[in-house]
Parts: C-alpha cells; sequence; structure tokens
C-alpha cells in the first residue's frame, strides 16, 4: 500500500519534526510573551487576558506530553493480548466524555476472536486516539460503532463515527506532524496512530464521507514477523 509507505518515511524526518515541535511551541510562547508585557505596562490583569495565558501554556504542555509518549525511546513489550479486553477498557475509560457529548459507544465483536502479539499500550494509545477524534468530530453527538473482526489472517478493527467527515483532498495530509483542523489540536495523535501501527506491521485505512462520518480501520497482521 504506497499510501501507507509513504506515511512511514515521513516519520522518519527528524528535522521536519523537530522544526515543526519548535514552530508550535513559539507561537504560544510570543503570545504569552505578548499578553504579559501588555499586563505589565497596563497595570491590569483582565480576567480574559489570564484565560488566554492559561490556554496557551495548556497548548504547549499538550503538544510536548503527545511528543514525548511518541519520542520516548522503549522497547514496545509485544506480549499476546486479548484485544478486545484492551477495547472495553478503552471504551471504559472514554465513556463519560462520550455521554457528556451525547455519544454512545458500541463495541462489536465477533465470538472466538484470536489473541494477538501487541504492545498493550501502545494499542491502547492507538485505540484512546481514533476514539479521541471520533468524539471530537461529533458536536452533535450521536453513536460510535468499534467493529472486530478477523479475515484473511488479518485481525480487523473498525472505528466507525457519525461526525463531521473528513474532505477527500485531506486525507492525504492525515498523520502528518502538526497537522490539525482544531483551535486546541496538536496534529500529533494520527501520527503516533502512524508510527505504532507501523511497528506493529500493520496498517491504517480511512474512509470518510463530509457530513456523514468516517472510518477509521487498523489493520494487524495475526501471524506478525519478528
Ligand atoms: P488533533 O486531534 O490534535 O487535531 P490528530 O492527529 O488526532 O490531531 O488528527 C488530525 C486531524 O485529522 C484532525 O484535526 C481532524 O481534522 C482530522 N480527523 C482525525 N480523525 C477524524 C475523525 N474521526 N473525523 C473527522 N476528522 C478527523
Ligand atoms: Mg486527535
Amino acid at each position: 500500500n504506497e499510501e501507507f509507505f509513504r506515511k512511514a518515511d515521513k516519520l522518519n524526518v527528524v528535522g521536519q519534526l523537530a522544526a515543526g515541535l519548535a514552530h508550535e511551541i513559539r507561537n504560544p510562547l510570543t503570545s504569552l510573551r505578548g499578553f504579559i508585557q501588555l499586563m505589565r505596562t497596563g497595570g491590569t490583569g483582565k480576567p480574559e487576558y489570564y484565560d488566554i495565558l492559561i490556554s496557551e501554556l495548556d497548548r504547549i504542555n499538550n503538544i510536548v506530553n503527545e511528543f514525548l509518549i511518541i519520542a520516548k525511546p522503549h522497547a514496545a513489550s509485544f506480549r499476546t493480548n486479548d484485544i478486545i479486553h484492551i477495547l472495553s477498557n478503552v471504551v471504559t475509560l472514554l465513556e463519560a466524555q462520550a455521554a457528556m457529548n451525547n455519544i454512545q459507544i458500541y463495541l462489536e465483536t465477533e465470538d472466538d476472536l484470536p489473541q494477538l502479539e501487541c504492545s498493550e499500550l501502545e494499542i491502547k494509545q492507538v485505540f484512546i486516539n481514533l476514539l479521541k477524534n471520533a468524539i471530537e468530530a461529533m458536536p452533535g453527538g450521536g453513536e460510535i460503532r468499534i467493529v472486530a473482526a478477523v479475515q484473511h489472517n488479518e485481525f480487523l478493527i473498525r472505528i466507525i463515527d457519525q461526525g463531521d467527515g473528513i474532505p477527500e483532498s485531506q486525507i492525504p495530509r492525515l498523520g502528518e506532524p502538526f497537522y490539525t483542523t482544531k483551535e486546541k489540536g496538536t496534529g500529533l495523535g494520527l501520527m503516533m496512530c502512524y508510527k505504532i501501527i507501523n511497528d506493529h506491521q500493520g496498517r491504517i485505512a480511512i474512509e470518510s464521507i463530509v457530513g456523514k462520518g468516517t472510518t477509521f480501520e487498523i489493520i494487524l497482521p495475526l501471524n506478525r514477523k519478528c
């Protein structure tokens, strides 16, 4: 799959990442500096200013946090895991946040799915990122379905939302570092997903219809070559 390899290449461009990181952090820093200067000379601390300072600081914090998870050199511990068990843990984790947004999450699985060699922590991170994106894409509420199945010696997990959808022209940009359409987004979530699934010798397929919803499909080999 060409698209998949192109993304894998992109992940190796450490320089591009570092430059992007510097840029992403410099913006909120510049704004912080400006506001602090304004408050100093004006002698006022309007509540709005404090709100801006806090949200800019949060933004830096979010970027650095996500970046650390990506950059942390760790030997991912591959063990035999029950993917459905991981999925249902993640659903439990995010159910409250979903409910607050009038979203129900349904987990639909085939019986007797096999266990999979994978890094539980990393795969969990992928599901969390994809589900968060699905929730964030559904401001008006709705349903998220998670479907798990085995097909042609591969494990498939589909996350199907009823969100805003993604214009076709933007799909190639997904997973690019710092590509985000959200005011408070970091654009690092999908990049991390691609890296992790790549490390698992799997791939990600995306289908989306603007105004109807998006399906992210994770495809993992049943027999990973070591
Ligand atoms: P972030 O969530 O911080 O913006 P991500 O890397 O997780 O960064 O996602 C990048 C972009 O991909 C999002 O800003 C959004 O435009 C788009 N996107 C990802 N998942 C979905 C989805 N389920 N529905 C609609 N758009 C999505
Ligand atoms: Mg995200």
